[in-house]
């Protein structure tokens, strides 16, 4: 294997150094290292980070690969840095057995981009009645620890705690979609003076913070570990405040779209700010920059969502709910976070990589950048600025909000265990 040699990154936002990666591992970091017999990366004034880890990523195969598959959806994760996804389970069929989780975990072997730690869904067929085979999916090669029905919420509350108990027996949690069905029957966007206005069906707060409640109450009764997927309120925020100041083990994600987009923007009809859950308001927007800056808010999740053309360039009321995300993350998050002085790059890579591994449990991500650790390495032009322009992209969907829309920050290179996926802000 070849040596590389990334000269002088600000690593994690820091002093500039240099870093010498020799075959899958970090061999060495410093200052004016030997360039011998490596190929150099010269990286003055980028910041090297560890490679992102997204613990929400829908890569739609098996089943739906006319909007991704594996290999695209782990080509765009790798343009977008990151260098671990974690596969949700709403696929057709659905990641129920350890047959499926298998056979996804196998795809992403086979891609070479970006591993793919599969989830498991918690429900037979996502249908929140039975739970499905935890155990046996933990126990195959793809080695499940996250489990959940996301795209749906486990909302019978004697499903929700069996399945809290039982991954507490293999360290794994639940992560769960937070909305309560019957309040958000025919809903289309967020419940407020938008919606009243529109005349569409509204998403109340309430729908998500009633689920959030009680979950972080059942973690707490069975003493399990619960994961809440895309914190979309400031409700939401307060309540997850309360629960980790009471000691409860619980952890949250919010969406890049959550952190920079209103409701104000479905005005236009447009369904690609069509998701779920719903782009919410301002108040929502500033509380959860907030709580993602103090910690009450562990990780950036993208819920990467591909659909075809068909299934959003329509009607709003008859299109798909989700926006894709893996290629925009980071730029989001740099203009949302750290322009804002919310958080510095030291806060980034512990949202974006350190922390998604370690509550989905991957030993070989999420690792300091020193000597000894796998080599799995993001390089960011920060200065970058650019407008989004969907063509480029690599996911096999196109339907991003951010169309048009200015951006900053820029991935020059990936590196999955000393390889380059990306050379140049190019797929390798
Ligand atoms: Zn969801």
């Amino acid at each position: 294997m070849s040596k590389i040699l990334i000269r002088g990154a600000k690593v994690l936002g820091g002093e500039a150094q240099d870093v010498l990666i020799d075959g899958e591992t970090i061999a060495e970091v410093g200052t004016g290292l030997s360039a011998e017999g490596a190929q150099v990366v010269e990286a003055a004034g980028q910041v090297l980070l560890p490679g992102l880890v997204d613990l929400h990523t829908h890569l739609r195969e098996p089943g739906r690969e006319d909007s991704e598959t594996v290999l695209t959806g782990t080509r765009a994760a790798a343009s977008g840095g990151y260098t671990a996804v974690f596969a949700m389970a709403n696929t057709f069929p659905v990641a129920d057995t350890a047959g499926v989780v298998e056979q996804v975990w196998r795809l992403g072997k086979e891609s070479g981009y970006c591993d793919v730690q599969p989830i498991g869904a918690v429900t037979v067929g996502l249908e929140g009645k039975q739970l499905a085979e935890l155990g046996a999916m933990h126990d195959s090669a793809a080695r499940v620890t996250v489990f959940s029905d996301d795209g749906k919420c486990v909302d019978d509350a004697v499903i929700m705690r069996r399945a809290l108990e039982y991954v507490k027996a293999f360290g794994g949690v639940v992560a769960q979609h937070a909305q309560e069905p019957r309040l958000t029957e025919g809903a289309q966007m967020n419940e407020g003076v938008v919606s009243a206005e529109l005349g569409l069906g509204g998403w109340p707060a309430v729908a998500e913070e009633s689920i959030i409640a009680r979950d972080v109450l059942l973690a707490e009764h069975v003493g399990s570990r619960v994961h809440i997927c895309h914190l979309s309120t400031a409700g939401s925020v307060e309540i997850v405040r309360w629960a980790k100041s009471r000691g409860i083990d619980v952890t949250a994600e919010v969406t890049p779209h959550h952190l920079l987009l209103t409701d104000e923007l479905v005005r236009s009809y447009n369904a690609v700010y069509k998701v779920n859950p719903p782009l919410r308001t301002e108040r929502d927007v500033t509380a959860l920059r907030e709580a993602l800056a103090d910690g009450t808010i562990d990780i950036v999740a993208t819920d990467h969502a591909p659909h075809p053309h068909e299934d959003k360039d329509c009607e709003w009321a008859a299109a798909a709910m989700g926006m894709v995300g893996l290629e925009t993350a980071l730029s989001v998050v740099q203009q949302t976070m750290v322009e804002t002085g919310l958080l510095d790059w030291a806060g980034v890579a512990e949202r974006m990589s350190f922390a998604p591994a370690r509550i989905g449990g991957l030993e070989n991500h999420g690792r300091p950048v020193s000597a000894g650790e796998p080599a799995n390495l993001t390089l960011v032009d920060t200065s970058y600025r650019g407008v989004v322009d969907p063509a480029h992209f690599a996911s096999r969907s196109r339907n991003t909000p951010y169309e048009g829309r200015e951006l900053p920050g820029r991935v020059t290179h990936t590196f999955l265990r000393g390889r380059a996926t990306v050379v140049d802000g190019t797929l390798a």
